[in-house]
Formats: C-alpha cells, structure tokens, sequence
C-alpha cells in the first residue's frame, strides 16, 4: 500500500505544525505518520485513499468503533440545545450515576477531559487527604505527561539503577526534577510493603494491567497485598484504569479482580473518542473535591462530550458490546496464537478480547524489566509491516478491538497476519 500522499503532506505541515503532529506518541511510527480523511467503523480512509482495519482506535477510546450510530446521534442532537454551558446539566448527573453504578469504587465522581489532568486531580485528592507528599508510581507504567508522574515509564535500563530500588528516569527532556515521586517494581509486593511501612506515602498509582508496556497481568494475590499494604498504612490505593476501563469488564480490572482502590482514574473508552474522564472514588476521600481541593477545567462536562458520555454508558451498561467483543476479540487472539505458532513465531498474547498485547517473546514476563528481553525492533517491523497489508497496530503491541469488528475483519487480519510472517519475520 502506498502512502506517499500522507508522507508529502507530514513534511509539508512539518513547516506549520511541529513535528507534524499533535502528540509525541504519534511521532516516530514507520513508515511515517499518517494523514486520514475518515473513520467509520473498524475502518480508517487515509489521505492515499487506502482503508486501513484500526486496532489503534484513537488509541483505545472507540470500544463501540468509529462513529457508532448512538454516539452520534446523542452528540447531534445536544448540538442543538447547548454546547458548553460553564454550569451543570442532567447529562452529566446521569452519565455520573451510570459510573457509579457500573464502577466498584466509585461513590463520587468529577469528569474533567483528560486522563492527565484526572491523574493530577487524585494525587491532589490522595495529598490533601493523607496529609503526605510522597506518591509512588510502577516502573513502566504511564499516567499521563505531566511533570510528576512522567517518570520511569519506558526507562534505558542502563539509566534505571537496580531492579528492585529503581532511580526515576524522566519521560522528556526539560522535565522538572523528581519531587515527591518514587518509582517502584510492579507486580512483587515486598519491596513496596516495605516502602509503606515508613508511613509517610499519600498514595499508591498503578494501571492495574500493565499495558502500556508489555501486557503484563498483575500476580494472583498481588492486587490484594498492595490493598492490605495501603490499609495497614493509611496510604491511598489509585488505580489508573484509563485502558483498563470498560474493557477489560464493563467495571474496569477492580471488577474483574474484585480489588477496589480508594481513587480510580477513567477515560478513554468512557466516550468513546470525546474528551472525557472521570475521577471516581470513595465518598471520604472523594468529598474534599466539594470543600479544599481544587479541581478546574473550563471545559469539564462540556455538553455535547457529555451526552455522548452518557450514550457510550448506556451502551456498555447494557453488557451487549462485550459479548460482542468477546466472540471476535477472542477469535483474533486465538487466530494470532496460532499464526505464530504456524510460522514458528515465538510469540504471547496477553490480556482481553477488548484490549491485548502482543509480545515477541518466549515467555510471560513479572514487570518491565523482564519485558525488556522480548524483541521489540521485531515487533515494530512487523507492525510497519502490517500496515502495508492494510492493517493498523500499534508498534508497542497493543491492540484494541471495538463492536464494529467483525468476523470478516478478524479473517482479513489474520490473513494480513499469514502474508506478513510468510515474508519472514
Ligand atoms: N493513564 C493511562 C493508563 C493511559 O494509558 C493514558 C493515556 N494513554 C493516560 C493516563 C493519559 O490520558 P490522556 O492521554 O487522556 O491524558
């Protein structure tokens, strides 16, 4: 498939827009970035005119796929009562408790439009709360761009220090130092007990499936002892569920668990690619949000994001979407197992029908250190390779699957997957 059309317009735009683009992580994806017209469905139409079956799905937000019919009409129709109105609507309050019904941990909620900012709003919570400074956060895993948490997330291993005490290495370049941050191994829960019981961590974040890096899924009783760590300790447990959320059960990976942090961050697939996320906790710590805590943000609860929300809810709510995804989902990783098996391929597939990852590797790696030894050059060329059979990935490994694929996205995919190993690794 050709893509020179998106190729000329990047270098192009690149004297206008920096880089091209308008987020780091859509930089430094072979064969180049792209330029797309539209999206419908599974199905992304580039500015070449090619149509690309998408696992990206805006990076994970589009569960029920591209332009789903409710989505839209609900966005539609609320074009033609408010846009954004700088006070409250009955959208949001009933968006709000299709969240909390849905969500184990989640007795008050506050939207804002980021995942990032509601990151930045749960530290604030979890420090005024607790009275403490101190935050510890998971060697690997990703909690948004902002200064305090960007750290350690995809380290040289060389910078990293020992595996069990890491030093905090920052995510960019003019990032402030490391204040009030420490970063931990996942996964094993001594060396984190053992931080803890110093007494003076406000909180504990963690994406409860490691899938920003590597697809790793949190050890049997391993949820459980950083909960009874945090209790023992008064320190707060927040899970960043912004991936995790609404796919890997319809209540996020507390659900799937049964393990309920005190502060739980949600995004992405909550609307279904408008801007919004949630906060969502229990009443104690939540409620400073109505009294010292400021949390801002002039475009929280924007109208039409807001009806699309409560659309995206009631969808999910209704359980239909997963039995979907479930029966194509897990057709596409049983399908994928068995083409590399087939092309002797060593390869894992890890994780949910709704969202997976895909590791060249010989085995199930305990945290990102392991992780390190798959052979990710590998995998970002089969990625690249993928692509020009007509099927988008992401180079890291993680795949989305949304309602709007179907078995004959499965077939062409894997059939895209058979070409691509045939012409060797
Ligand atoms: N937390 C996790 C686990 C994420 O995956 C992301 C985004 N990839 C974020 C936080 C940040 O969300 P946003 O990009 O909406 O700011």
């Amino acid at each position: 498939m050709p893509f020179h059309a998106s190729r000329k317009r990047i270098e192009e735009a690149s004297a206008l827009v920096a880089g091209g683009v308008n987020s780091a992580f859509r930089l430094g994806i072979a064969p180049h970035p792209l330029v797309f017209t539209d999206a419908d469905g599974p199905i992304l139409t580039d500015l070449d005119g090619n149509r690309l079956i998408d696992y990206f799905l805006g990076m994970g937000p589009m569960l029920l796929g591209h332009r789903p019919a409710p989505v839209v009409e609900a966005a539609r129709a609320q074009l033609d009562r408010s846009i954004l109105v700088a006070g409250q609507t009955e959208l949001e309050y009933a968006a709000a408790r299709l969240l909390a019904d849905l969500v184990p941990s989640a007795e008050l909620v506050r939207f804002s439009v980021s995942g990032s900012e509601a990151v930045q709003a749960a530290l604030r919570v979890a420090r005024a709360v607790t009275g403490r400074s101190t935050v510890v956060k998971f060697e690997g895993h990703y909690h948004g761009w902002f200064d305090n948490v960007l750290w350690s997330v995809a380290p040289d291993p060389d910078e990293a220090g020992p595996v069990e005490a890491p030093v905090p290495v920052a995510g960019s370049a003019g990032q402030q130092p490391a204040v009030d941050v420490e970063v931990l191994p996942w996964n094993t829960p001594e060396p984190l007990a053992a931080r803890l019981a110093a007494g003076d961590v406000a909180a504990v974040i963690m994406e409860p499936v490691m899938f920003n890096n590597a697809g790793i899924l949190p050890r049997p009783g391993y949820l459980e002892a950083v909960r009874q760590a945090c209790d023992a300790t008064g320190t707060l447990l927040i899970f960043d569920e912004v991936i995790t959320g609404f796919r890997v059960a319809p209540g996020g990976a507390q659900q799937l668990y049964g393990v309920t942090p005190d502060l739980t961050i949600l995004g992405k697939a909550l609307a279904n690619g408008f801007p919004v996320a949630a906060l969502v906790g229990r009443r104690e710590p939540m409620s400073v949000l109505a009294g010292p805590v400021l949390h801002g943000g002039t475009y929280n609860t924007q109208s039409v994001a807001m009806a699309a929300t409560l659309a995206t809810l009631t969808e999910i709510a209704g359980g239909e979407p997963y039995r979907r995804i479930a029966a194509t989902g897990g057709r596409l990783m049983e399908g994928l197992r068995k083409q590399f098996a087939d092309a002797g391929v060593e390869a894992q597939v890890v994780g949910f029908p709704a969202v997976f990852q895909v590791r060249f590797d010989t085995g199930q790696p305990r945290e990102y250190r392991e992780a390190l030894r798959a052979d990710r050059a590998g995998y970002v060329r089969f990625a690249a390779r993928l692509l020009a059979h007509g099927v988008r990935v992401l180079p890291r490994g993680t795949w989305f699957v949304s309602t709007a694929h179907e078995d004959g996205h499965v077939d062409q995919t894997l059939a895209a997957v058979r070409a691509v190993l045939a012409e060797g690794k």
